[in-house]
């Protein structure tokens, strides 16, 4: 029986992680964050010095790596980096950086594309990136671009760093979210940018609850579920 697949793409803070990961629930689909495991990668760059940007250093420790996706019991995903949990750690904003680095290269994207598609074919599946719905699974039953402007997000991220205890002052947050933008859509491979047959979903003027209604609702629409 093939799996049914949602692609959820669009710009760092723009609340894909929560948002997907509420839809995933409700759907009963298994939620995949694919940032997450950019993260990972970056993460070891930085433990091991590696440059980030370099391709043929990070492409060469790439098979001592091993990136697993595990599930608690509340159906949270955990990143596991050899044998490792390093979900708290890969959100620190330095490791940010480095995840945006690494996702510039090639070497690294095309080591993670069957990874992501395998996890697809066995599982119904809500995954959210940058490239979900152009690359990784260009054949979606339901693909979203959730967006917000550059203000929301850095307010929203501002907010989320300070209840994790790592506040940043809304102007590095701002600059830092506006360079992601820029290198996301800019970059050579697998640049972000909507899919022609995605929807927009855009929660600028929307509260979270709001949010997760609009989103529900085109998913329901799209798969009849
Ligand atoms: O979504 P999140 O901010 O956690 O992603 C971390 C970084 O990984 C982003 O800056 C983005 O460049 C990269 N990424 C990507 N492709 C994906 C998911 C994330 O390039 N599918």
């Amino acid at each position: 029986m093939s799996t049914i697949r949602i692609a959820i793409d669009g710009p760092s803070g723009a609340g894909k992680s929560t948002l997907a990961r509420e839809a995933a629930a409700a759907l009963g689909f298994l939620y995949v964050d694919t940032g997450a495991i950019y993260r990972s990668i970056g993460l070891y760059m930085h433990e091991n010095s590696i440059d980030p940007s370099d391709e043929r250093a990070v492409a060469a420790v790439l098979p001592a790596l091993q990136v697993e996706l595990r599930y608690d019991d509340s159906g949270r995903q955990r990143m596991f980096l050899n044998s490792r949990d390093v979900s708290e750690e890969i959100r620190l904003p330095e490791i940010s950086r480095y995840a945006s680095s690494v996702s510039a290269l090639p070497a690294v994207r095309s080591y993670l594309l069957e990874f992501q598609r395998e996890l697809a074919r066995k599982n119904n599946v809500i995954m959210d990136g940058r490239d979900i719905g152009t690359v990784v699974l260009p054949d979606a039953e339901v693909k979203i671009f959730l967006s917000a402007s550059a203000e929301v997000r850095a307010e929203r991220r501002c907010r989320e760093l300070e209840e994790r205890g790592t506040p940043q002052s809304f102007q590095d947050v701002f600059h830092d979210i506006k360079e992601r933008d820029w290198r996301d859509t800019h970059r050579d491979a697998a640049p972000l940018r909507q899919a022609e047959d995605a929807m927009l979903l855009d929660t600028s003027a929307l509260d979270f609850q709001e949010s997760r209604e609009a989103l529900l609702k085109i998913i329901r629409e799209r798969t009849g579920l």
